[in-house]
């Protein structure tokens, strides 16, 4: 079968043609309908070998981590799902077993270093395997090109989201930095699940306009030296209850902590390589009385969370859709910004 491969540390990743998986006892193997391409993917290919290793990964691996397929066949003593399911599949590879994922905190598993499309073979292939039968959540009659991206931009999105929504009220305002994949989903989760005023800015005017069609209240260009008293301004000088940071560069680092109120929280999701620089003055630079908090990935139960959202039409999953030969060009678009949506690849098409 084809699979798009990252051969060797450092190399651009490639068309390359593989064995099909067969499952072990315990696996699954699915058919790919569909696959979300993630910014993540161009880092991978930069990365070299003594950054990503100790994480466990191995090279050649798949790309893709975004997977929406069909259920093809099972190991020996898989009962679910059922062969012919239609399904998609959380990134991290779970192992099941761990004291994260008897807690249901999957993302944290002592596995997910390393997952499918990060490490291990992912989904920009005809087929897929899956170690773990945990991972995989059913389409229940949603779309797979649209619920692709779902399974990480949708599903990281809303872990953050439901890291801050039980203390959100009528009164709070949420503040999410970053327009794109990450940040236009949490910003609907927000409008779903809180009753909190959003406020997204980025840097691009287009995405923003994106952000007030789905639900935004505020937009402001940014995140730039105005960026701290528009917040403050629109919070009665208070601050922000919360800030979602899905950029993670050294400004929105900065401006992000510094915008949150006293009590507030921030949550860097955005892996865009920030620091902040603030030797000695740590006492007075983070949230008085308040939470900073960082994390990779969500669970199955925020997958499961996502889907049920958009089943029930409360969330939309906007996507540009492209042919696997057309993949050079997806990636060209999500890397110059020009995308509209997530890029999704779709297996149907040649
Ligand atoms: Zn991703
Ligand atoms: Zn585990």
């Amino acid at each position: 079968m084809r699979a798009f491969r990252i051969m060797a540390p450092l190399a651009a990743a490639t068309w390359a043609e593989v064995a099909e998986p067969t499952p072990g006892p315990g696996e699954v193997v699915v058919r790919v309908s569909a696959v979300g391409l993630c910014r993540s993917d161009l880092d991978m290919q930069e990365m070299p070998a003594a950054a990503v290793e100790p994480a466990g990964w191995t090279f050649p691996f798949t790309l893709g981590h975004e997977i929406a397929g069909e259920v093809s066949a099972l190991g020996e003593g898989v009962e679910h799902p059922s062969v012919g399911e239609p399904v998609v599949v959380l990134p991290a590879s779970s192992c099941g077993k761990c004291w994260y994922c008897l807690h249901g905190a999957e993302n944290n598993c002592s596995n997910a270093g390393a997952g499918r499309g990060y490490g291990d073979d992912g989904g920009l292939a005809d087929f897929v395997l899956v170690k773990n039968p945990r991972d995989i959540v059913p389409l229940d009659g949603l779309d797979p090109i649209r619920a692709a991206p779902l399974s990480d931009a949708g599903s990281t999105a809303y872990h953050g989201v439901d890291r801050i929504r039980g203390s959100l009220t009528p009164e709070s305002t949420v503040v999410v930095f970053g327009a794109g994949g990450l940040g236009s989903f949490a910003l609907q989760f927000l409008r779903a699940v809180s009753p909190a005023f959003v406020v997204s800015i980025d840097m691009s005017p287009d995405k923003l306009a994106v952000a007030r069609e789905l639900g935004a209240h505020e937009t402001f260009e940014g995140v730039n030296d105005s960026t701290l008293d528009q917040i403050r301004e629109l919070t009665d000088g208070r601050g922000a209850d919360a800030l979602l940071d899905f950029v993670g560069i050294d400004q929105t680092i900065a401006t992000g902590i510094a915008a949150v109120r006293p009590g507030g929280k921030y949550g860097l999701v955005g892996a865009g390589g920030g620091r902040l620089a603030a030797p000695g003055e740590w006492f007075h630079m983070l949230p008085r009385d308040g939470e900073v908090f960082t994390y990779q990935g969500s669970t199955v139960r925020n997958l499961e969370a996502v889907m049920a959202l958009a089943r029930r039409g409360m969330i939309q999953s906007p996507v540009e859709v492209f042919s696997p030969d057309d993949i050079e060009t997806a990636y060209g678009k999500l890397r110059d910004g020009s995308l509209h949506g997530r890029a999704v690849i779709d297996f149907s098409r040649p």
